[in-house]
């Protein structure tokens, strides 16, 4: 049995995210989705909140479970069993930064790996960061997001207008 984690800030989860959870759900056993607390990056939803947008999004996948977690992603890896860390790499903007962390991460326990998925080509430009700045300015997400994700924006970014 594979079992890998998918570490993550997930603030909010997007398209880009579910279509790497897909790949990864058809290569692993299982996968848990482990959303990182994450203060530093000051997150504009609660951790609760972000587990709670993921788990109404992933009803379709068996294998997939959600938690939190807090400090080094190897750790959690290590406590669920899991072997495999999964990460998305959208451009090689992204490379840089997650070839640092894998080797990192590979150096603090060699028995667990990161393998990269890449998404559809539609979601290479999307982020969480990008989809929290359009509905802001009060753009339209629906493509980049779930329904559900898309009204707790609104809830939260228009509420104080
Ligand atoms: P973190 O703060 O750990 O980077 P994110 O939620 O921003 O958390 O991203 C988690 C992982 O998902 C990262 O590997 C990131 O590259 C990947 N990811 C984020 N958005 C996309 C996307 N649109 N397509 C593919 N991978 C993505």
């Amino acid at each position: 049995m594979k079992t890998a984690i998918y570490p993550g800030t997930f603030d909010p989860v997007t398209n880009g995210h579910l279509d790497i959870l897909k790949r990864a759900a058809s290569v692993f056993d299982t996968v848990y989705i482990a959303v990182a607390k994450n203060m530093h990056k000051n997150p504009l939803f609660t951790t609760a909140e972000r587990i709670n947008m993921i788990r109404q999004c992933i009803g379709d996948f068996h294998n997939v479970k959600v938690n939190q977690f807090d400090g080094l992603a190897v750790e959690y890896a290590k406590k669920l069993g899991a072997t495999v860390i999964i990460r998305g790499l959208r451009a090689i903007s992204d490379f840089d930064y997650e070839f640092q962390m894998a080797l990192m991460n590979r150096h603090m326990n060699a028995e667990i790996d990161t393998v990269f998925f890449m998404p559809h080509e539609n979601y290479t430009y999307l982020s969480s960061s990008t989809v929290r700045e359009i509905v802001r300015f009060n753009g339209d997400v629906s493509e980049f997001v779930p329904e559900i994700v898309k009204n707790e924006l609104i809830r939260k970014l228009r509420s104080d207008r």
